[in-house]
């Protein structure tokens, strides 16, 4: 009973500061459509490339961010730097050597590397040619130790020719096209992409011994490892016609690059007047999905508009430094493409950081109209876990021209369950109160398509407004009723 007159009185008393037109002025009217349109042009432009986690794309949007926070007098999070990194582990190929004793052959010219496992220490090997891999050589030729070259019809089932001649010992096979060499180099062009984006993930990548390691050839190769034309080898069936070859030897190595990947949170506070640390988390991932086939995703709703939000709303707090119940930490999460990494990595570290983490707004896509609205809306997440979350989300409202508050993505289960689909929910996982901001899913989503001309600029600010006063009460609430029945 008394915790509630408390909350009460003190929901009452930050509603009556928040309706003075000196709140309007001094902080509300600090947030600006052409200000946002500003921040997104330059996370969503092509030279970031989709701000992948843990590529320069990304790095190049965490130094804007880094540099908007200090232009608005924002506090490193730890007091010595802003990026948290998230721990992540990367690794991506560093060289491929495939040599006979007369020559140096080229990757992705002569010869490209199909596997996951590295090939380290090299290893030297006779070669021994297998014609199309058929059961009466394999089973009739001895692999053990070698690497087989095998001709096939094409570069795509090449798994189950690789398993049986492993399966007779053999440390690795080459693949040649029977007939057009140009395939060779469609496969080669398309690994090089491939091979070029480093992989990321939570654990050390460990490889069996055990797996198939397969290279496509330049036909050149053959021809010149056997001394045939590659018509005249194709037209070998038998292992007695294979076993009149040559069997030169070959270097063979490919090595993996691991480290620990250079991805980052982006985070800073505004302190509040008292020194509990108690904390309001105001969170939009800055990371986005790189390259596709087709195109450029630069992800300007998907989360330019949220990380734009968020900087906004850094500089709208900055006059409050000192001011509030509660510090204010401004979390630009990567990795959440990749599964939430970023936000879980913060969630699950406050011994990285000094604040006691009471409440979470996150905004992730907030910058469209979705097929169902015209205008004015805004979805809310997490709101009948959080009542009071969902309370103060309406007086804010009220306060403001007010949007339709929308619950569609709140549902229990099935697709309308967002509460697990974006950083938020590291939050809830540990019991901490959310809120989630979100204009909907649309046809460009995760497309190249997703660009800044598309995002509604007045509307964005409008929701920014709700988000900012929302966040503005939730940091004066003395407490979450969820937290303070002691
Ligand atoms: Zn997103």
């Amino acid at each position: 009973m008394r915790t509630a007159f408390l909350l009460l009185l003190s929901v009452t008393f930050c509603i009556a500061n928040a309706q003075s037109p000196r709140f309007k002025d001094k902080y509300l009217n600090s947030i600006t459509d052409s200000s946002l349109q500003k921040h997104v042009y330059i996370l969503a432009s092509d030279s970031l490339k989709g701000r992948n986690t843990a590529t320069e794309g990304e790095r190049k949007a965490a130094r804007y961010i880094v540099e908007q926070f200090k232009l608005n007098g924002l506090q490193p999070y730890n007091d010595t730097t802003y990026l948290q990194n998230i721990g992540l582990w990367s690794w991506r190929w560093n060289k491929f050597t495939l040599n006979s004793k007369q020559h140096t052959f080229e990757s992705y010219k002569d010869f490209v590397y199909l596997s996951s496992a590295p090939i380290e220490p090299l290893i030297k090997a006779a070669c021994v040619f297998i014609g199309n891999g058929n059961d009466s050589i394999i089973n009739n030729i001895d692999l053990e130790g070698k690497i087989a070259i095998v001709s096939v019809k094409n570069f795509r089932s090449w798994y189950r020719i690789a398993s049986k001649t492993k399966h007779r010992g053999a440390i690795a096979i080459l693949m040649v096209h029977q007939t057009d060499n140009n395939e060779f180099f469609k496969v080669s062009e398309k690994m090089n992409v491939l091979h070029n984006h480093p992989s990321i993930g939570t654990q050390q990548p460990t490889f069996s011994r055990s797996m198939v390691k397969a290279f496509a050839i330049n036909q050149s190769i053959t021809e010149e490892l056997f001394q045939y034309p590659i018509d005249s080898l194709i037209r070998l069936t038998t292992a007695e016609q294979v076993q009149k070859l040559p069997s030169p030897e070959l270097t063979i190595a490919c090595q993996l690059k691991v480290e620990i990947a250079d991805a980052n949170n982006v985070v800073a506070y505004i302190p509040g007047k008292g020194n509990n640390n108690e904390a309001v988390v105001i969170s939009a991932h800055y990371d986005h999905i790189g390259e596709r086939h087709n195109g450029i995703c630069v992800g300007a709703d998907d989360n330019a508009s949220g990380t734009a939000a968020v900087i906004e709303l850094a500089k709208a707090f900055s006059p409050l430094k000192g001011k509030l119940n509660k510090d204010l930490i401004f979390l630009c999460t990567s990795g959440e493409e990749k599964g939430l990494l970023g936000a879980f990595y913060f969630a699950d570290h406050p011994q990285e950081h000094r604040f006691d983490i009471r409440a979470n707004v996150n905004i992730d896509m907030i910058g469209r109209i979705d097929s169902t609205h015209k205008n004015n809306y805004i979805y809310t997440i997490g709101n009948n876990h959080y009542p009071e979350f969902d309370s103060i989300v309406h007086v804010a409202n009220n306060m403001l021209e007010p949007l339709e508050i929308q619950y569609d993505y709140n549902k229990s289960q099935g697709f309308g369950n967002f509460l697990r689909l974006s950083d938020h929910y590291a939050f809830h996982r540990n019991s901490i109160p959310v809120m989630g901001f979100f204009s909907g899913l649309h046809k460009d989503y995760h497309t190249p398509n997703d660009t800044p001309d598309k995002i509604d600029y007045q509307l964005m600010e409008q929701r920014v407004k709700l988000i900012f006063t929302t966040t503005y009460l939730a940091a004066q609430k003395t407490a979450f009723s969820s937290q303070t029945d002691e």
